[in-house]
């Protein structure tokens, strides 16, 4: 398997499904601790993302990167588009224009992803936010791709299931960054949205490899 432009398609494809299949989710988890529209923010984003897709077949995965960024930039309003736009550039910047994506460069890519976001948003792990799934997955891929024995896709379901459970453990954190922290208190016991859909972000690139 190498991650190259048709695996990067299949990623985003399979992030625009996901998003469809998981609108009601993510905009009951929104409803709970923000303002209900992170489910429509994202299936609209990535839905524009397969238009432009198909308009302009990316030669690259840092170019399929770089054209979702600029999609979900243009398209999703609120926190999330310009988190996930900052998000998507830095790990397209990071892979340049490289035609296959090697463990370690995806590894790389998550963390300039992850540094984007913080960058972008100054929230820090344990804010309930989309870090708390980012940090955990960069930090896997790192760890499995430093292996060395770790293949493709040992290093992308290691950065899909820490970047899980770092969603899960948003459950009982209590929001300091982004409209949940109005809530205060109120906030724990309710999954952090962005940090659900950076979850299924991470699940859909081992998916597209598979
Ligand atoms: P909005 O909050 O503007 O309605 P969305 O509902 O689309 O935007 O996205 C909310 C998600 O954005 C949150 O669940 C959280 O993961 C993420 N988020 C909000 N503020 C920040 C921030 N400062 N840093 C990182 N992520 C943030
Ligand atoms: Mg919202």
């Amino acid at each position: 398997m190498v991650l190259d432009a048709n695996w990067a398609v299949k990623w985003l494809t399979l992030c625009a499904q996901a998003m469809a299949e998981n609108r009601v989710w993510l905009i009951e988890l929104d409803r709970a601790i923000g303002d209900s529209d992170h489910g429509e923010n994202m299936d609209r984003g990535f839905q524009a993302v397969l238009d432009k897709l198909a308009e302009v077949p990316p030669e690259t995965p840092g170019a399929a990167l770089k054209l979702t960024a600029m999609t979900l930039i243009s398209k999703v309003g609120g926190a999330a588009g310009p988190l996930y736009g900052t998000a998507f550039l830095r790990a397209a910047a990071a892979l340049g224009d490289a035609m296959e994506v090697e463990p370690a460069a995806f590894a790389g890519a998550l963390l300039a992803a992850r540094d984007g976001i913080v960058a972008r948003g100054k929230a820090e792990p344990g804010d309930k936010t989309m870090v708390d799934a980012w940090t955990p997955a960069a930090e896997a891929a790192v760890a499995a791709a430093a292996d060395g024995a770790g293949s493709v896709l040992e290093v992308l379901v290691a950065a899909a299931e820490a970047a899980e459970a770092g969603a899960a453990a948003t459950d009982p954190m209590v929001a300091r960054k982004g409209r949940a922290s109005y809530l205060g208190e109120r906030s724990a016991g309710h999954r952090d949205p962005g940090a659900a859909s950076s979850a299924l972000i991470l699940r859909a690139a081992v998916g597209a490899a598979a």
